[in-house]
C-alpha cells in the first residue's frame, strides 16, 4: 500500500459517501469540512451530508434511470442511501427523507469510525502532498475556487450553470420541424422549429406570463448579457427574441417555401444521440412552466423533456479535460474530484460519485488495476460522460438514461426501451462487480 491516509476536503453528500468507502476498506481519513466555522448561502446545519432543498431522492422504480442508478449504490452498500432508506417518508415510487434525521445520522454513523478524523476548517489550498478526494460542492470557498483555478486553469472552473432545457427527439413532430443549417452551412446539424406570426406572439405572451424560480440572495448578481435567461430577453420587447436567439434568418420552411416569423433551433447532444437541446433557452421558469409554455413551440406540442433548463450558481470544474472515467485527475493520480464540482448535477449523483470514488481511491492506492463498470451501467455511463463530453460547451449532467451505451437494436416504445436497457445494465453491472471489483 502506497499510503492509508487520505484527506477528503467536503464533508457534504459525496464527501461524506467517500469517506465511508474509504473507512469500511481500512484507511485513515482526515475529512474537512468548514461548517459551521464558515458556511456556505444553502447550508443551514453543521451536520454532515445535509441535504440543501428538496428532499427527494427520485425513483426507485427500477426501470427508471434514478432506479437503475440507486441499485448500484445499493450493491456497493453505500451509507447515504441506505441511511436514506432507514430515514424515508413515503413518497410513493420516490425516495424521500426526513432531512434533519439522515444528516444526523450520516453524522453519527460516520464519528463512530476510530480511523476518521473530521476537522472543522476551511480548506484554503488543494493539498498537494497526500491523496485528496476534493467533494466541496456547488458553493465551494472562495478561496479554494482560487486554488481550484490554478489547478485546472482559470477557464476550466465556472460559477453558474445555465442550461437549456433537452427533449426527446421522438417527441419531435418531424411533420413540422425540419433539419437544416443557417445558409445551407454545416449540413444538417440542427432542427428547426419554426413559428408563424401568430403562432409566435401566443407563445411570447405565455413566456412573459409565465411562473419563475425566484432568485436566491447569493444569485443575484447571476445574469450578465451574454447570458440571459429567456424570459429576461423576451421582456425587453416583443421583437426581441425574433431578433436574437429566435432568429430565422437563413432558414427556409420546406412547407412554405418561405423563411419563418421566428425559429428554435435544437442542436444534437454530443452523446446522446436521442436527446436535442433548444438552442439559447436557458431559462429560471419552473419545470412545470417550461413544460406547459416550450411546448407551444410548433412541433414540440408533445415534447419529452429529459432535462429542464435552470440557471443557477453552481462551481463545476470541465471536467473531460481535467478527470478521467475514475473521477480521478488526469495529470495528478492522487488527486480526485467528485459530486457537484466534478460537473454532475443531483443529490443521488453526488452520492454515486462519492462511493465510487472512494472505492477507486482504495484500489488506487493498494497498487490494482482501475476497471470502469461498462458504459450500459449508470455508474459506467456517468463516468463516461465525464470523460468524453464535449469540453467546448461542458454541462452538467443527471443521470439519464441517454447517458447509457445506446441499445444497438430498435426499441420503438419507450416503456419496452427503458425496461430493456435497465435489464442489461443490471446484467453488466452485476458481471463488473463479480470479475473487477
Ligand atoms: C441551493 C441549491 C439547491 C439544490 N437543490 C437540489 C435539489 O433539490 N435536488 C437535487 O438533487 N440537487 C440539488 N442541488 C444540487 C446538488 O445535488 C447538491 O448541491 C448536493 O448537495 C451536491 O453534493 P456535493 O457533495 O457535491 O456538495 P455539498 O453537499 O454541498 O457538500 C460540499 C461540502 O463542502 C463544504 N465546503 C465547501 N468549501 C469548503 C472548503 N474550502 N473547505 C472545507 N469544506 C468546504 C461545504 O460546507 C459542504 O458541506 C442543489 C444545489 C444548490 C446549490
Amino acid at each position: 500500500m502506497k499510503n492509508n491516509t487520505v484527506t477528503i476536503i467536503g464533508g457534504g453528500l459525496a464527501g461524506s459517501e467517500a469517506a465511508y468507502q474509504l473507512l469500511k476498506r481500512g484507511f485513515k481519513v482526515v475529512l474537512y469540512e468548514m461548517r459551521p466555522e464558515v458556511m456556505t448561502p444553502a447550508h443551514k446545519t453543521d451536520y454532515l451530508a445535509e441535504i440543501v432543498c428538496s428532499n427527494s431522492f427520485g425513483s426507485s422504480d427500477p426501470n427508471t434511470s434514478g432506479g437503475v442508478l440507486k441499485r448500484e449504490l445499493k450493491l456497493l452498500d453505500s451509507l447515504l442511501l441506505k441511511i436514506g432508506e432507514k430515514s424515508s417518508i413515503p413518497a410513493g415510487h420516490a425516495l424521500a427523507v426526513d432531512r434533519e434525521l439522515f444528516s444526523k445520522r450520516i453524522t453519527e454513523e460516520l464519528e463512530k469510525f476510530e480511523n476518521l478524523t473530521i476537522t472543522r476548517k476551511e480548506i484554503t489550498k488543494i493539498p498537494f502532498d497526500s491523496p485528496v478526494i476534493i467533494a466541496t460542492g456547488p458553493l465551494t470557498s472562495k478561496e479554494l475556487s482560487f486554488s481550484l483555478m490554478k489547478f485546472t486553469g482559470r477557464e476550466n472552473l465556472f460559477f453558474y450553470d445555465a442550461t437549456s432545457p433537452i427533449v426527446e427527439v421522438s417527441s419531435i413532430n418531424r411533420e413540422i420541424v425540419f433539419p437544416a443549417s443557417r445558409y445551407d452551412r454545416g449540413g444538417e446539424d440542427y432542427l428547426n422549429a419554426p413559428f408563424t406570426e401568430e403562432e409566435y406572439k401566443r407563445f411570447y405572451t405565455e413566456l412573459l406570463n409565465a411562473e419563475k424560480v425566484p432568485l436566491k440572495e447569493f444569485e443575484k448578481h447571476l445574469f450578465f448579457e451574454a447570458c440571459l435567461p429567456i424570459e429576461e430577453l423576451a421582456a425587453r420587447g416583443e421583437r426581441t427574441l425574433a431578433f436574437g436567439p429566435l432568429k430565422p434568418i437563413g432558414l427556409t420552411d420546406p412547407r412554405t417555401g418561405k423563411m419563418p416569423h421566428a425559429v428554435v433551433q435544437l442542436r444534437q447532444d454530443n452523446l446522446a444521440a436521442e436527446h436535442y437541446q433548444l438552442v439559447g433557452f436557458q431559462t429560471r421558469l419552473t419545470w412545470s412552466e417550461q413544460k406547459r409554455v416550450f411546448r407551444l413551440i410548433p412541433g414540440l406540442e408533445k415534447a419529452e423533456f429529459v432535462r429542464y433548463g435552470v440557471m443557477h450558481r453552481n462551481s463545476y470544474i470541465n471536467a473531460p479535460l481535467i478527470l478521467n472515467r475514475f473521477f480521478q485527475s488526469k495529470d495528478i493520480k492522487d488527486i480526485f474530484i467528485v459530486g457537484q464540482l466534478s460537473g454532475l448535477e443531483g443529490y443521488v449523483e453526488a452520492i454515486a460519485s462519492g462511493l465510487y470514488a472512494g472505492i477507486m481511491m482504495a484500489k488506487h492506492l493498494n497498487n490494482e488495476k482501475l476497471v470502469a463498470p461498462p458504459r450500459s451501467t449508470a455508474l459506467g455511463a456517468l463516468g463516461y460522460y465525464l470523460e468524453n463530453a464535449n469540453y467546448k460547451n461542458f454541462q452538467p449532467t443527471k443521470f439519464v438514461f441517454g447517458l447509457l451505451e445506446p441499445p444497438g437494436i430498435k426499441i420503438k416504445d419507450k416503456r419496452d426501451r427503458r425496461r430493456y436497457l435497465s435489464q442489461k445494465a443490471a446484467e453488466q453491472f452485476d458481471f463488473w462487480m463479480k470479475n473487477f471489483l
